[in-house]
């Protein structure tokens, strides 16, 4: 496994790769499912390319970039255990040179959910990410669909810049009671842990409801919002059933919509999603 830092050192061994080039971008501190992106990548190409870079791009002023939890080493051992042929691990200054000045702008869909939250979030994500895939050349990137609207945004950006990539997305991985793996858990402690799933459980009541024929979207979304309400810690940022591609939100609600949700555990913003099947 090659660690690389710097964008020169990348593009010299892109040069040399030949075979398909599966690229899992990430910003470390390595889960379950990091590595379940990373493990379909290793199936599916000759080569397997993982970054580790906590983009200050896509945090506000106000958010935890600072806090962001790393973990370097565990992470290079973890994916040195999946049979990852490169990582690149670049400082800051190596993505965003002194002068850097071009942004991936993303349109409506990058101002709904989470981007209304947090504004200038996607311009972020697309910038680092357009930047990634001119450095990593990937033939197939893997997005978790745990990030749903990110995984849309991207799939925009590459279809509508003819970005010459596959973009695959791989289902969400949960702890036993349901909750999304991620990074941001750590910061729960025991108490909030356990009231942490009640968003799943929230998402598991929308999808019930749908199965049992109800078609009221606000109906669901407030159902939600009683389950979610009981939890002492829980402060709910929103509570979204949307047309799936479009992010428009629905009165009516239809096979593959998108249920989402951003929910406050204490100080910790925590976001989930499941399709209506
Ligand atoms: P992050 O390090 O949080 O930026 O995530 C890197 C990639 O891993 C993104 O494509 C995420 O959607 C994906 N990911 C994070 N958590 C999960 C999860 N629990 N299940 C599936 N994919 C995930």
């Amino acid at each position: 496994m090659k660690v690389v830092e710097t964008a020169a050192e990348l593009s010299r061994l892109r040069g040399k790769m030949t075979g398909p080039v599966g690229f899992v971008p990430t910003m470390g501190y390595l889960h379950e499912g990091h590595l379940v992106l990373v493990r379909q990548a290793r199936a599916e190409n000759a080569l397997v390319a993982v970054s580790i870079f906590v983009n200050p791009t896509q945090f506000g002023p106000k958010e935890d970039f600072k806090q962001y939890p790393r973990d370097p080493e565990r992470d290079l051992a973890l994916l040195e255990g999946e049979g990852t042929d490169v990582v690149f691990m670049p400082p800051v200054e190596e993505i965003y040179p002194p002068g850097f000045d071009s942004w991936v702008e993303v349109g409506r869909l990058g101002r709904k959910l989470e981007g209304a939250s947090r504004p200038g979030h996607f311009r972020g994500v697309a910038t680092v990410v357009a930047r990634l895939f001119e450095l990593v050349r990937p033939d197939r990137a893997y997005f978790g669909q745990k990030d749903a609207q990110q995984l849309i945004v991207i799939r925009q950006m590459v279809a509508d810049l003819d970005m010459n990539l596959e973009v695959v997305a791989v289902p969400t991985v949960r702890e036993a009671d349901g909750l999304a793996m991620s990074s941001r858990n750590t910061y729960l402690n025991p108490e909030e842990r356990k009231q942490a799933a009640v968003l799943y459980q929230a998402l598991t009541l929308a999808q019930r409801l749908y199965g049992e024929g109800e078609r009221d979207a606000e109906t669901i979304r407030r159902q939600m919002t009683v389950l979610i309400q009981r939890q002492p810690s829980a402060d709910i940022d929103y509570i979204s059933i949307a047309d799936a591609e479009t992010l428009e939100e629905l009165d009516v609600v239809k096979p593959l919509a998108l249920v989402s949700m951003a929910v406050k555990i204490g100080k910790t913003r925590l976001i989930d999603n499941i399709v209506l099947g």
